[in-house]
């Protein structure tokens, strides 16, 4: 299959106006003929079904919490990033392309990229017109900080809570189309399979999570914003709701699943403290602006942190990257801590952590600004390990945090089934190998604010619709598969929870395709996961019937998806051998030990095509060019 991403060509500061003009438009007064499921009403679901809403469509919206407002979004601490250059610190809409391409280890596409960095200047006038609360300098002017991978500030919050700040400001745009009648609002409602007719997208067939009835929807055009799959790990910084049920369904229907093994491992995270363990905690990586990483110079030090003198510790994110310091991109800071604790320099009981330690800026800055800064991020901290961290250093650990893969999307966002488009985390555009911090709600609020509601259109115009109900043969089919699913899981009246099967595969995933992989290891894991998978299908345990709320079954059919993906990611990793962004393989890497990519094989995204569970999936490869930021090995010194 020739995968044709219709990104256009000619001068990159233009090329978003150009496709633009050159879109079909949808005459105002044609919109409401037309209808829109919107799958998803996190911060990419939320604004993209506000947005549609607005032009006149009919929008259905879909999510499985009782509230848009609790979209796992809600979690995202740190900030949101756009190249407004209010500090006047050499920042431009090209300097964050640069910063975003190369942050991603080459692997995003340019065209993408760019009109992403664009468009984040309006993200920002969207969001302040809604009333977001940035964070404010005395001035009045929105204030910045900065993340890894820039040496510039550019990242706007709203103390540690500007996830929820922006969710608060698309719900009410979602909330104004709802009262208006231009939105119909599903909450409690999941995605179970996507109806696919005449090789297009026209609905989909979901569960209602409270009387467990099984329906179809139908549509001119389907949306997926539903968010992420690292919880495939288990012990993840998600929502424990976060699942990939969506996406891998429609990957099931015929969408392509790219670059599945690019996870992100997120540095700061609280370590793991024992096997009872469900979930882990993110501390933002806007601690960074002010923590410095350290761990004592010699191995096994016991001494607590405030015992150990400035000489005998090593600041050595400062000493090995000193242009980037503590800010260094993910990638590298989750590395080089993995790499102090291997050598046996790691702190706390495990070993297995690095310290955060913000003495040097309370004595600058004094408490209290820390505490305006970072105070809710503090307090949690202090009641997760009853800690105080005005006091004492944070002990922080990488954990899964984050995917760049997801389903393949051209420059219009659409998949390559007709009519189904892939918005957020949930597809694999613009963050390559690795995203930089706080450019995921850019990108998820870019994608549903300004270009889904911008490129829907022309596929709309482009087309005509037969009317689909309920009595189709592809309805019945997909129907028929949930009913068969739902009947599968609760049969198997077996011996073991859905959750102790979720964390053996989770452990196979953080030992094999984590931090660090290696071709024994991928082939290790991908002798173990089928055989896992099959057990599970004949001894889980799913107590209670279909027609009820039923929140093992639910958790039931999340994890059976969670097996079939793992062994596609796994075969990803062991697919390409080169090292990029969060994608570590051991065998490839510098003298110095950072990634080694492997351009002339390996610049492309991979596409992977489902050919039945089990078997080998199909790859597709779409290749990368760079015409304005040329590949070279990135360094941060
Ligand atoms: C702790 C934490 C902190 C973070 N902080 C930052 C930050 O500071 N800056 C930043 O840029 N990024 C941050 N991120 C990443 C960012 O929060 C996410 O990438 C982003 O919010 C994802 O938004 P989304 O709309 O794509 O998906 P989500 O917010 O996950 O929304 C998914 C939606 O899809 C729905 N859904 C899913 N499956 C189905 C289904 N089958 N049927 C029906 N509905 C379904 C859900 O109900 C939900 O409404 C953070 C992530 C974490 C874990």
């Amino acid at each position: 299959m020739e995968l044709n991403s219709n990104s256009p060509s000619g001068p990159i500061e233009t090329r978003w106006d150009r496709h633009r003009f050159n879109l079909k438009l949808v005459n105002p007064a044609n919109k409401r003929k037309y209808t829109i499921i919107v799958v998803g009403s996190g911060l990419a679901g939320g604004s993209a079904a506000a947005s549609l809403a607005e032009l006149g469509y009919n929008v259905d919206c879909f999510c499985f919490q009782d509230s848009p407002r609790r979209a796992h979004s809600i979690a995202a601490q740190g900030g949101i990033n756009a190249a407004k250059n209010y500090h006047n610190d050499g920042d431009s809409v090209y300097r964050l392309f640069y910063d975003t391409v190369k942050g991603g280890d080459f692997r995003a596409r340019e065209s993408n990229v760019y009109r992403l960095a664009g468009i984040s200047l309006n993200i920002i006038d969207q969001c302040v017109g809604q009333g977001v609360p940035f964070a404010r300098e005395y001035s009045g002017y929105l204030d910045n900080r900065s993340f890894g991978g820039a040496q510039v500030s550019r990242t706007f919050y709203s103390r540690g809570q500007t996830g929820q700040q922006l969710l608060l400001g698309a719900y009410q745009a979602l909330e104004r189309q709802i009262g208006m009648g231009a939105v119909k609002m599903f909450p409690r409602t999941e995605m179970l399979d996507l109806i696919v007719v005449d090789g297009r997208a026209r609905g989909i067939v979901t569960r209602d999570l409270i009387t467990g009835k099984i329906e179809s929807h139908f549509a001119d055009a389907v949306v997926l914003g539903t968010g992420g799959y690292s919880n495939v790990y288990y012990l993840t910084t998600n929502a424990k709701g976060c699942n990939a049920t969506a996406i891998w369904r429609a990957h099931k229907r015929g969408a392509l699943f790219a670059n599945p093994c690019f996870t992100q491992i997120h540095p700061t995270c609280i370590p793991v403290s024992g096997e009872y363990q469900s979930k882990l905690t993110l501390m933002s990586e806007s601690l960074r602006n002010d923590g410095r990483v350290w761990v004592p110079a010699t191995k096994r030090d016991k001494r607590a942190p405030s015992q150990i003198p400035e000489a005998e510790r090593d600041y050595y994110l400062e000493r090995k990257y000193p242009s980037f310091g503590n800010l260094v991109p993910r990638d590298v800071a989750s590395r080089n801590a993995k790499a102090v604790c291997d050598e046996g320099l790691g702190v706390g009981e495990t070993g297995l952590a690095v310290y955060l330690d913000f003495r040097d800026a309370i004595q600058r800055l004094g408490a209290s600004v820390i505490k305006e800064r970072y105070g809710n991020l503090f307090d949690m901290y202090n009641r997760i390990t009853g800690e105080d961290p005005y006091k004492e250093p944070m002990r922080i650990y990488p954990a899964i945090h984050y995917v760049m893969g997801g389903l393949w999307v051209d420059y219009n966002l659409m998949s390559n089934v007709p009519g189904l488009y892939v918005i957020g985390e949930a597809n694999f555009s613009d963050h390559g190998a690795n995203r930089l911090g706080a450019s995921a709600l850019m990108q998820g609020l870019a994608d549903g604010y300004f270009v889904l509601p911008n490129t829907i259109g022309d596929y709309l115009a482009s087309n005509k619709f037969d009317k689909v109900d309920a009595s189709h043969a592809a309805v019945r089919e997909a129907e028929s598969n949930v009913h068969a699913v739902t009947r599968k899981l609760l049969d198997a009246k077996g011996k073991r929870s859905v959750d102790s099967y979720h964390r053996e595969l989770g452990k196979i995933m953080w030992d094999y395709c984590g931090m660090a992989r290696t071709a024994d290891g991928l082939k290790h894991a991908l002798t173990l996961i089928p055989p896992l998978r099959e057990q599970y299908w004949s001894d889980v345990k799913v107590l209670g019937s279909g027609e009820e709320l039923n929140q093992s079954l639910e958790k039931a059919g999340r994890v059976a998806d969670f097996f079939e993906l793992a062994e596609l990611i796994c075969r990803d990793a062991l697919d390409r051998n080169e090292s990029c962004g969060g994608h570590f393989r051991e065998e490839y890497q510098t003298p110095e030990g950072e990634a080694a990519r492997d351009d002339e094989h390996y610049a492309y995204a991979a596409a992977w095509g489902f050919q039945g569970v089990g078997q080998p999936p199909l790859l597709h490869k779409e290749p990368l060019t760079f015409e304005y930021v040329h590949p070279s090995q990135r360094s941060y010194k």
